[in-house]
């Protein structure tokens, strides 16, 4: 047997309405919002996602798919997705008509990490990003987008936490300052923070380890560090998150671990999946467009892990029933059955029989695992006369009907 490589997973039908589902709401959400849709190709050149998320990050350094092929080029299975999406918003120019673009993505991303359990190389994202406005207006239309899509799901958890990264003009400062803040208490730190001392200290913040909380408990935040340009960005998108009704907190320790990020950061956080984590994450990129070749564009965006949002989406039952069970007794029934099955498929009604026409009692138990809305039993007798009962299965009420696709669907609606 060839069983599939660890960490990739099927999804199976049972799991996949609920996958069906959170993107259906996604994109009808999304829909509200303006945004389109973008598709982007798994595989794209490894200097996109060098050049976009940074070297020194966790991912370029360690987590990516990458491999070089037949022709001698150096690929990457993507990690994320807005790298692509920029990409492709220069590439074609989209700019070029209206600098401001609304899109969407969905689909499959791979990092080369450890399988371990909530952890797979094979992850989903649904993401979106706004280009062309620099207006917290549009920061805090995203967020609310986000929260929407949420609560559209039913869920009440995640909240949302916001903070501000600065901008090229006040961040390296900041990062100066914490650097002297963390040079005292380096060999308080855990490994990773050591090693990313130079490179990302600010990483140290959101660092899981209790050592670097301890340490870095009184450090000083980027918020208290912005410049006025920063400060009032930030500023504004609270006061419009306010006017919106999206209800945030705010969480100064909150980095992101790609270097792309400027101004406005934020997470979707959940404690119901075990320890606090983000099933969604993302913020404002400005710089991001023009270091991949692009013009002076800002952007924002954000993902979420489709994975974690089923996890939260838990037990539910999203698979649909089907409309009809159609049992036949013998071979004529059995030909009748499948006449009224195709005629009412193409009818719209959803229709189930037991194609191999076992006995009643096998049917009915295959009726029953359908937990079909009606079913119609036909046997000799419903053949001479063109009649059969039909049975709502909820109620337990039941009438008889024509043998006749256009009727019995008239029944069942
Ligand atoms: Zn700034
Ligand atoms: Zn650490």
């Amino acid at each position: 047997m060839i069983t599939g490589i660890k960490g990739f997973n099927d999804i199976l039908p049972g799991e996949v309405e609920r996958w069906q589902h959170i993107e259906a709401t996604a994109r009808r959400v999304f829909g509200l919002y303006g945004f389109a849709e973008i598709r982007i190709p798994i595989l794209e050149k490894t200097d996109l996602f060098r050049r976009s998320i940074g070297d020194t990050t966790d991912i370029v350094e360690k987590e990516m798919y990458s491999f070089v092929d037949k022709g001698e080029n150096a690929v990457t299975m993507r990690p994320e997705g807005t790298a692509s999406v920029m990409r492709a918003y220069i590439e074609h120019k989209l700019y070029a008509q209206d600098p401001v673009a609304k899109l969407y993505y969905m689909g499959p991303m791979f990092r080369y990490e450890r399988p371990q359990k909530g952890r797979y190389r094979q992850f989903h994202q649904i993401g979106a990003e706004v280009t062309g406005v620099t207006d917290p207006k549009v920061d805090a239309q995203v967020l609310t987008m986000l929260c929407h899509f949420f609560a559209e799901l039913g869920l009440s958890e995640p909240t949302l936490q916001i903070n501000s990264l600065g901008c090229p003009e006040c961040r390296p400062v900041y990062r100066e300052t914490l650097k002297t803040f963390l040079r005292e208490r380096l060999d308080q730190l855990c490994d990773d923070c050591k090693r990313r001392y130079e490179t990302n200290p600010l990483r140290a913040l959101d660092c899981k380890s209790a050592h670097c909380k301890e340490a870095t408990a009184g450090a000083p935040a980027m918020l208290d560090h912005l410049c006025a340009g920063c400060d009032d960005h930030f500023a504004a998108t609270r006061r419009h998150l306010e006017r919106a009704g999206t209800i945030y907190a705010i969480n100064n320790r909150m980095v992101r671990g790609l270097d792309y990020y400027t101004r406005t950061t934020f997470e979707l956080v959940t404690g119901l999946l075990g320890a606090q984590s983000a099933v969604a994450a993302g913020g404002r990129y400005d710089g991001l467009i023009a270091d991949l070749g692009g013009p002076a564009i800002s952007g924002i965006g954000f993902a979420m892990g489709v994975e974690r949002v089923a996890l939260l989406l838990g037990g539910q039952e999203f698979a649909r029933r089907p409309d009809l069970f159609i049992a036949a007794l013998g071979g004529e029934s059995q030909d009748e059955a499948f006449r009224l099955m195709c005629g009412l498929q193409r009818l719209g009604v959803s229709v189930e029989m037991d194609y191999e026409g076992k006995s009643l009692k096998s049917q009915m138990r295959r009726s029953d695992k359908f937990n079909a809305r009606f079913t119609l039993i036909i046997g000799g007798d419903e053949l001479v006369n063109g009649k059969a009962v039909l049975k709502a299965m909820d109620t337990g009420t039941q009438g008889d009907v024509v043998l006749d696709p256009a009727v019995i669907a008239e029944q069942i609606r």
